[in-house]
């Protein structure tokens, strides 16, 4: 689950900066100075994502991207062009020439973020393709890596601005089967129905368009939809919340048509991919690990996994952390509004645990309204650092999901333990966790406490 991102440009200050912001959140990096090197890293090594300049001398970024979806062997790995604002010439090129999305510089955070976690997720589900269609060839079984790409999509669009759903419903009926729906109630029964991405203005004017999505998210029926915004990128807060929300993309205002039918191509084949992969999958396997009231994997996979990662780590490997969360006062959440409405902020407390932490970590539901996330490669310091951050996160932004309810706010209580050399057990290390925790709600709640081992 790691997420390696090979950086490619020809100016060294532009790869320092854009290491420092990825190293910043954790994720490995890989450079390169020009395209005839990237390519050879990107066989070697494998990255999980190619971030691309595209003005580069000798092998331009363009024909940099063609090669690699050309050749075999690094075709899957999502290629982004980092292209000048405002220059569309370079994107239709890009798109022609096989980039999976694109950045504008200055790169916006917020935005690269969203978007590596995006591909990021897809990456996984195309990898887990790959392998069952190699183990399925060696077994002799014909391989079934579906080709899929990413038109006919059926589309809703959810906005009540008529001209600007119009122009959108236009520019995609080129590629795809768009409808147009002003009204949050009617769209969301469409919803339930035969569609493969959702895309909601969420400055709508008549509906609050993040509630929206909200209750797509704590619907059984279409929580897997993909969703994308379109935002102002001026409303940070709004942005942030919507990527908070579990949002898989978002669109500035006003929308450009190129850039609306690259992230609609990339959404429609990534949830076609997600869907093969389901279908393929022994669905009890899955329901064994998932728990279902928040989609967070369960405490079986999560004890499997810590399992695993302790003994690689016994062997000289890393060191690996463990969170245990507690939800404060949770119990006044369900007595003031509902048993239903306390599901409803469970799920959107995943959510957001889901988004505050590292790519590589794995947040699980441990039980009730107690989670672990598990974090591979990482010392008690960082752990701490990376569960205050997350606290405060919590504390520091309103719940609003609950249907009828002024937004109100939570905040969490957390326990951290690492591994401590030989001899540890993912029983201890937990239970270490777990008397931390314990002491962080003695103290007053709403606090990280550490145990060193
Ligand atoms: P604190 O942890 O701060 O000590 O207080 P608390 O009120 O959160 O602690 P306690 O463990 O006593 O209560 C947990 C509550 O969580 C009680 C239980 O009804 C509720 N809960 C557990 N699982 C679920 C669930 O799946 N849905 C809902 N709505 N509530 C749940
Ligand atoms: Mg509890
Ligand atoms: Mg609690």
């Amino acid at each position: 689950m790691t997420a390696r991102i090979l950086v490619v440009d020809d100016l060294p200050a532009n790869v320092r900066l854009l290491r420092a912001k990825l190293e910043a959140e954790y994720y490995e990096v890989l450079t390169a100075s020009d395209g005839a090197q990237a390519l050879a890293i990107a066989v070697a090594q494998q990255p999980d994502i190619v971030l691309l300049d595209v003005m580069m001398p000798g092998m331009d970024g363009f024909e940099t991207s063609r090669r690699l979806k050309h050749d075999p062997e690094t075709r899957h790995i999502p290629v982004v062009l980092v292209t000048a604002l405002d220059d569309r010439a370079d994107r239709i090129a890009g798109l022609e020439a096989g980039a999976d999305e694109f950045l504008t510089k200055p790169i916006d955070d917020l935005l690269l973020f969203a978007r590596i976690k995006s591909l990021t997720r897809l990456k996984l589900v195309v990898d887990e393709l790959r392998k069952r269609e190699a183990s399925g060839r060696r077994m002799g079984v014909p391989g079934a890596l579906p080709r899929l790409d990413g038109s006919g999509g059926r589309i809703l669009i959810v906005d009540d601005h008529e001209r600007q759903a119009l122009r959108i419903s236009a520019e995609l009926a080129v590629d795809h089967r768009p409808v147009v729906e002003s009204d949050p109630q009617k769209a969301h029964l469409t919803a339930r129905g035969p569609v493969d991405l959702v895309i909601v203005n969420v400055a709508s004017r008549h509906f609050d368009g993040l509630r929206f999505a909200a209750q797509l998210r704590s619907d059984e029926l279409t929580r897997h939809l993909p969703i994308l915004g379109i935002v102002d990128l001026d409303a940070r807060e709004r942005l942030v919340k919507a990527l908070d929300l579990g949002l898989n993309d978002v669109l500035a205002r006003p929308v450009d048509p190129q850039e609306l039918s690259a992230r609609v191509r990339s959404q429609v084949k990534a949830k076609r991919y997600t869907e093969a992969l389901r279908s393929n999958l022994d669905n009890g396997l899955e329901m064994a690990v998932t728990d279902p009231l928040t989609g967070l994997n369960n405490r079986r996979y999560m004890t499997g996994q810590l399992e695993a990662l302790m003994s690689r780590s016994e062997q000289g490997g890393d060191p690996v952390a463990a969170l245990m969360i507690d939800i404060d006062h949770f119990k006044k959440v369900n007595d003031s509004l509902g048993h239903a409405a306390g599901d409803d902020v469970l799920r959107e407390f995943a959510a957001r645990l889901t988004a505050n932490v590292r790519a590589v970590d794995v947040p699980c539901r441990y039980g009730g309204e107690e989670f672990t996330v598990v974090m591979p490669d990482t010392p008690l310091e960082d752990a701490r650092r990376i569960a205050e951050r997350l606290r405060r996160q919590i504390a520091g932004t309103t719940f609003d999901v609950v249907l009828g309810e002024k937004p109100f706010t939570l905040t969490i209580s957390i326990g951290i333990a690492a591994t401590n050399g030989s001899r540890d057990t993912a029983a201890a290390l937990l239970k270490r966790a777990d008397d931390a925790l314990y002491e962080a709600k003695g103290a007053g709640r709403n606090l990280v406490v550490t145990r060193a081992a």
